[in-house]
């Protein structure tokens, strides 16, 4: 049994332009609409680091013009709804000023991975009691227990690893494998221990699992796959926005890193540049319905064979999600919904953190 867990980073372009309005609420409640009709749940990752800063632009201007109040409701609604809210990090907002209509951000505090360990565990502490203190009194029972970091940032991991847990943190959600960076944010998820299947964290490295270890990887399912898996016309879309909301600061890596090369030797730039393969992530905004399906049955045929339900970690963003895209997740939605005997949506939560969750057999490649 595969549970599909849909996780929706929920933020404005990474330049810090763009109204919360269109997209962050209006393409929520799309989703939300759209995925109740399937009896799915969405988890949706709210970057906590922007929220701040549009709580302090309604104080300071006594004007709402980033919807503060309507991105409070909405994650209050979703959660009200049975969905789910967890802690997304932009630290590089902390410190952000409004200026002409957009934000400004840090570029010193860019990477979480590589903040001062004090400085780490105040953004995880605020984080998450803020959302607790919004959504405890619309569900008692609701913990802020997951986190991901922006840029998929928590290398190296053992400041970050020690920040989570204690906070209260129990999973982490940010690594994919064969994920590369160098640049603004930097690491190497090529040897983690799965593609799929959570595991317990080694506290010295979050790739490597460590039956000791306290903090759990729900990794984003990632496969290898040949570029022309990458030609969809949603990724196009992408592309088109990422060119129009460039950062300002060149030095500044798009949100764009999959489609491009890693920055490696020449040797094996070389390679791979014959070779044509990159790590394509489950990713429900940028890869077709029948790509998705696909991966949910190779992922089956691979790994759910010893009765234990184990996690398919999807990953979106509320920016993303278009007409075109709503139109191309409906069959993947119906394909969970029509064969309940094999698959089935989830929350993070409904998986028990014991050890059944990692012991998913070799892993195919
Ligand atoms: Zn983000």
């Amino acid at each position: 049994m595969l549970k599909a867990i849909f996780t929706l980073d929920y933020e404005i372009h990474g330049n810090g332009t763009g109204s919360p309005l269109a997209l962050m609420i209006e393409p929520t409640e799309r989703l939300l609409q759209l995925f109740d009709q399937y009896g799915a749940k969405l988890t949706i990752m709210a970057d906590i680091g922007e929220l701040f800063k549009f709580k302090q632009y309604f104080e300071d201007n006594g004007r709402d013009d980033y919807h503060y109040e309507a991105i409070t409701k909405q994650l209050c609604d979703a959660v009200r709804r049975g969905h789910d809210v967890q802690l997304h990090i932009h630290s590089s907002y902390f410190n952000a000023r409004h200026d002409k209509g957009y934000w400004v951000q840090d570029w010193s505090e860019y990477d979480f991975a590589r903040l001062k360990f004090d400085r780490m565990d105040e953004m995880v502490k605020q984080g998450k009691q803020f959302l607790e203190t919004l959504l405890q009194p619309v569900d008692p029972k609701y913990k802020c227990t997951v986190f991901r970091a922006a840029n998929w940032s928590v290398c190296p991991s053992q400041n970050v690893i020690k920040a989570l847990l204690d906070n209260g943190i129990e999973i982490d959600t940010s690594v994919f494998k064969y994920g590369r960076r160098e640049g603004r944010v930097n690491f190497d998820y090529s040897q983690s221990f799965h593609q799929l299947a959570p595991w317990r964290v080694d506290e010295h490295d979050i790739c490597q699992q460590n039956d000791s270890g306290k903090l759990w990887e729900f990794p984003i399912y990632t496969e290898k796959r040949w570029v022309g898996a990458f030609l969809t016309l949603q990724r196009i879309y992408r592309a088109y926005l990422s060119r129009i909301h460039k950062f300002e600061d060149s030095s500044v890596e798009s949100n764009s890193p999959e489609t491009k090369l890693p920055r490696k030797s020449f040797l094996e730039r070389l390679l791979n540049r014959m070779t044509l393969v990159f790590p394509w992530k489950a990713d429900f905004n940028q890869c077709s319905g029948k790509q998705l399906i696909n991966a949910l049955e190779r992922a089956h045929a691979n790994y759910a064979h010893d009765g234990v339900a184990l996690p398919f970690v999807l990953i979106g963003h509320s920016k993303l999600y278009s007409h075109l895209n709503e139109w191309s997740l409906r069959p993947f939605l119906a394909h969970i919904e029509k064969n309940r005997e094999r698959f089935d949506f989830a929350k993070f939560n409904d998986f028990p953190l014991d050890k059944a969750l990692n012991s998913p057999g070799r892993e195919h490649n």
